[in-house]
């Protein structure tokens, strides 16, 4: 069948396509690769990756295009299902003979509620799909494709689970679905050079944080990779083919889990001069991290999560206080810019530990932060403690996004819902109205005067943002 493997339009600016671990419009407009569709895409021969939300397209011009194909795979999220839905019903109208599938956490973890969300979901994708699109895609049926649950008449069928893939050099590259479908100065990411582009060297993470959705749903929690050889190579098309890209993103859950295989794929990369940056762990070691700065690292993706022991030991971190202390002291003596993740409205939050990460945060001092709300999504250990223990919001279903921003659907004893969501905004206010970070960001623009032009259109959108999050509902 010929397939078309679709990022649907949804919220304004909502990045919560194929790729995106944070389902949710963000502070300043920002995208990540639809890297779990661009595989299988690579996968099925004349196949096209329609990504909407980065490169505006709409509802009317997504359904016309849907016209062209038999096949239609669209990547939904819990936040984005029905809209995802919505989309599926027109083109089934459009085209009754259209066959379509759901992938994505959601889709793999509540198979059964995918399909009866709507009939017009004809079989829902279980955890990792690349070879099960690709044998649909070829016309098995789909009662005997594994990995896969489908509707047969009234009745709802899960078919057996697929094993995860171990060698993922037999997948091929996704860099030329990229330079086929995609338009990559559509994609930024505030912390990263523009354009960048995006890749997985490897998939699933070994840590246990009960909150994390792809290890729990998708990837697992083996860290599977591709040869060095092999990323070596295809950064080595990449460049040839995006020449225009300043900086290449490593989106493993985490790239360091491995600490061998990250120097060996910096040592590779070393004489190729690329810039690049990837997702780690806070407790990574001096030689590791001076090894891959001597490759071409620039930036790491820091999750430090909560400045409180007791949330971390219950959120199952597996990294200290005194660990994330040290690597920080370990990035900025050798200039590694860190951007750090912190999540407010893990169990058990309260103001006292709210105020304690703050300061956990203004002490590292990296260079820049994103501070997010706890999303219990359905899959994850967090979401089953949250249920057990009554924390979930009365007003879940509805709750965890509304119009595309992120909304807090946990609530706790000491701390209702409503001030974990307001304490964003004074935690970003409180960290960054520093000198110390002003003079930092500053310094940049000065430097450079496409940064600057960009700095300020972000700063635009950023209060734009905050003060879309504050008043939204209220007109
Ligand atoms: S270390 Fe990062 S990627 Fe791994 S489980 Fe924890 S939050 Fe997820």
């Amino acid at each position: 069948m010929k397939t078309l493997f679709l990022n649907p339009p949804s919220f304004e600016g909502f990045d919560g396509g194929a790729g995106s671990r944070y389902q949710a419009r963000r502070e300043i407009r920002s995208f990540w690769y639809p890297t779990w569709l661009a595989q299988p895409a690579a996968l099925v021969p004349e196949s096209k990756l329609l990504d909407c939300p980065p490169h505006d397209i709409g509802v009317d011009e997504c359904i016309e295009e849907a016209r062209n194909y038999d096949h239609v795979i669209i990547h939904t999220s819990t936040p984005s299902l029905k809209n995802d839905c919505r989309v599926a019903e027109t083109i089934k109208q459009q085209n009754p003979k259209t066959v379509i599938g759901f992938v994505g956490a959601h889709a793999a973890v509540l198979p059964r509620e995918t399909l009866a969300a709507s009939k017009a979901v004809d079989w829902a994708g279980g955890r990792e799909f690349d070879y099960t699109c690709r044998e649909v895609a070829q016309g098995r049926p789909l009662s005997e494709t594994p990995g896969l649950s489908y509707r047969d008449g009234e009745r709802l069928i899960q078919n057996p689970e697929r094993k995860l893939i171990q060698n993922l050099d037999e997948l091929p590259w996704v860099t030329d679905v990229y330079k086929r479908d995609l338009d990559i100065t559509k994609y930024s990411i505030g912390y990263l050079k523009e354009p960048y582009v995006s890749f997985y060297t490897g998939r699933g993470c070994p840590a246990r944080c009960t909150f994390c959705l792809w290890p729990q749903t998708i990837a697992g929690r083996k860290y599977r990779v591709r040869s060095p050889e092999s990323v070596a190579a295809e950064m080595a098309h990449a460049q040839k083919i995006f020449p225009q890209a300043k900086e290449f993103f490593f989106d493993d859950d985490t790239f360091t889990a491995n600490p061998p295989r990250a120097r060996e794929v910096a040592r590779l990369l070393k004489p190729m001069g690329i810039t690049w940056s990837c997702n780690s762990r806070a407790n990574v070691g001096y030689e590791t991290l001076k090894t891959m700065k001597h490759g071409g690292l620039r930036l790491l993706l820091v999750g430090y999560e909560s400045g409180n022991r007791e949330i971390l030991k219950n959120i199952k971190k597996g990294v200290t206080l005194e660990q994330a202390r040290e690597f920080t002291r370990y990035c900025k003596e050798l200039g590694i810019i860190v951007h750090g993740t912190f999540v407010l409205g893990l169990p058990v939050e309260t103001k006292e530990t709210i105020k304690e990460t703050l300061e956990f945060a203004k002490e590292l001092d990296v260079f820049s932060i994103q501070v997010s709300l706890a999303a219990p999504y359905p899959g994850t250990e967090l979401y089953e403690t949250a249920k057990q223990n009554g924390w979930l919001s009365k007003d879940y279903d509805t709750s965890i996004i509304d119009d595309g921003i992120q909304q807090c659907a946990l609530e706790y004893p000491e701390l209702s819902k409503e001030e974990i969501f307001e304490s964003i905004e004074r935690f970003y206010k409180q960290y960054y109205f520093r000198p110390r970070p002003i003079w930092r960001i500053i310094k940049t623009m000065l430097k450079d005067k496409d940064v600057f032009a960009r700095r300020i259109r972000e700063g635009y959108e950023f209060f734009n943002f905050m003060w879309r999050r504050k008043h939204h509902g209220t007109d």
